[in-house]
């Protein structure tokens, strides 16, 4: 028999299993209070469907098929007055401080019941996770409490992210595709900030929002090595917004055109650029670009892969339902056995959706953007000091370069490259497959039900229209199993190339 010692010295000999499976090997040092801080996102989720999302769901469907340019602006109303925008906001900026992985548990108990509902909160997380990742605190501090206020006051704020171009989808969220990609988003320097002229597409809640996180290119050529992050305020010169498109499902959620004619971003606004970049960091911008996408997409492909479990479980639910109330031959459709196994298939898809983005929030937690905040010592000390603690003391430092420097530091100059690629291939991994297993949830939902299923109120048939542009949004599922394979799979295999001409 193998002695205990043996295998111990067999575990010196191979790479750390760390990476192999984040739920053995982060979840025990997991703050405990994030436990119960999750279960209170995910109550107050569940009170939410019952008073606000369930009423509301296939009402607001109805109503944006009825008229396409209805925009659902109390729906937004209400969710903010239930606090979600700024519950996931650290404390540090104002916010409700609740941990980051928790808004997962959050939109996957929306999105059970309304995947569109859920973006429209979720959406805004998008927003704030590239306005943090691009590391300027003053930026990040004045948006923020706009974001606060616009609570405190029932104003809604909102902040969208804004990439994808008429003419550039997939292309501008990979740097290798961007130079060759046809980019139609100029900034032009000029004395004091940027002149922006072009549009974007597409982008969500872009009817609803405030501030809009917008890149652009100097050189419209080059791509990624003279990209720029401008934070563009609504009501600023030459910023207006175009329609919003009649798409198939998701239709409370607004995909909205934003067009750029002359629009003067002063220096201020600049969150990102090829000279800041120099000021920080030796990386090349291309690299610096990489690592901010691949950042930025790491919590929010999380968070589709929960919208994917979302509709997952919304489909589940259904079916059960249906399958419970129903009779065939005078005997209850649950009684038959083939029943029973799609009914088992499609509980199990949920479950192994959830472990999929609980993985690639591990390495957010660990390795990625949430690993200042979730640090046990950080964690306890934002969680228990008072939001006017962090206003009289902390914020004021928050103006003062150093602070910056210090954040652009941590985020991008010290990243290891094994923990970016960690963090970004577990997240394309939940993303395309916790939103096909929705998908295919939904299908099977259809199968079971037969023609009831594809009654508008019958639920189902909204889930699957809204399943499907999940696999779309965040990166189509093609380009995630790209990226999954670049940067996990492929040291493995050393012949591989990218994004070849
Ligand atoms: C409802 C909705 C909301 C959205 N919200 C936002 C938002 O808030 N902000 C924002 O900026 N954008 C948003 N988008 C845009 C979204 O990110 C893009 O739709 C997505 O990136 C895909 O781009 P595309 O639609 O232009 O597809 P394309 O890039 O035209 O791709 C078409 C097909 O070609 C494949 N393909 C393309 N290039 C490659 C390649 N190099 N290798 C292999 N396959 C490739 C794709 O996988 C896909 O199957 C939203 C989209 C939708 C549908």
């Amino acid at each position: 028999m193998l002695k205990r010692s043996k295998v111990k010295s067999y575990t010196k000999k191979f790479p750390r299993f760390e990476n192999e499976s984040l739920s053995l090997y982060y979840a025990p040092r997991m703050p405990k209070a994030m436990i119960k801080e999750t279960e209170e996102a995910v109550a107050l989720a569940r009170k939410f469907n019952d008073e606000v999302a369930r009423p509301l769901s296939l009402e607001l469907d109805r109503k944006t098929h009825e008229d396409p340019d209805y925009l659902p602006v109390e729906l937004v109303k209400k969710a903010n007055e239930w606090g979600f925008y700024t519950m996931w906001i650290p404390k540090l900026f104002g916010g409700k401080g609740f941990n980051l992985p928790s808004i997962s548990y959050f939109l996957e108990e929306v999105g059970s019941v309304c995947v569109g509902i859920a973006n429209v909160i979720g959406v805004h997380y998008l927003g704030m996770a590239a306005c943090m990742m691009l590391s300027n605190t003053r930026i990040i501090k004045r948006v923020m409490n706009d974001v606060v206020e616009g609570e405190k006051t029932g104003e809604p704020c909102l902040i969208s992210y804004c990439i994808t171009e008429p003419t550039a989808g997939t292309d501008v969220e990979e740097v290798d595709l961007e130079a060759k990609g046809r980019l139609g988003c100029h900034a032009r320097k000029v004395p004091g900030g940027y002149i922006l002229n072009g549009s974007k597409i597409f982008i969500s809640n872009g009817h609803f929002s405030t501030w809009n996180v917008v890149y652009a290119y100097t050189d419209l050529k080059k791509g990624a090595d003279t990209k720029v992050a401008l934070m563009v305020k609504r009501g600023m010169k030459g910023f207006s917004l175009g329609t919003h498109e009649n798409k198939m499902g998701q239709r409370v959620c607004p995909a909205s055109v934003l067009n750029f004619e002359d629009c003067f971003v002063p220096d201020e606004l600049v969150a990102m650029d090829p000279d800041i970049i120099k000021s920080y960091t030796k990386k090349t911008p291309r690299n610096v670009n990489m690592q901010h996408i691949d950042y930025v997409f790491s919590i929010s492909r999380a968070g589709v892969g929960a919208f994917g479990v979302g509709v997952a479980r919304g489909a589940f639910e259904t079916a059960m339902k249906y399958a419970n109330e129903t009779e065939i031959d005078g005997k209850p459709m649950v009684t038959y056995e083939w029943v029973q196994c799609r009914l088992a298939e499609m509980y199990a898809n949920v479950r192994l959706g959830r472990l999929a983005y609980t993985e690639a929030n591990l390495a957010n937690q660990h390795r990625g953007a949430y690993n200042i905040l979730q640090m046990k010592p950080i964690y306890y000390y934002l969680k228990y000091l008072p939001v006017s603690y962090f206003k009289k003391v902390i914020a004021p430092l928050l103006d003062k370069p150093i602070a910056t420097w210090i954040l652009s530091k941590w985020y991008i100059d010290w990243q290891k490259p094994d923990d970016q690629h960690l963090t970004t291939g577990l997240a394309s991994m939940a993303k395309f497959s916790c939103t096909d297993l929705g998908v295919r949830n939904c299908q099977m939902a259809l199968e079971l039900m037969g023609k009831a299923g594809l009654r508008h109120d019958s639920g189902a048939e909204k889930i699957i229209r809204d399943a499907k542009l999940l696999q779309i949004y965040e990166g189509t599922n093609q380009l995630n199993r790209i990226n999954l394979f670049k940067s996990i799979v492929a040291p493995a295999c050393p012949k591989a190339t990218f994004f070849e001409e």
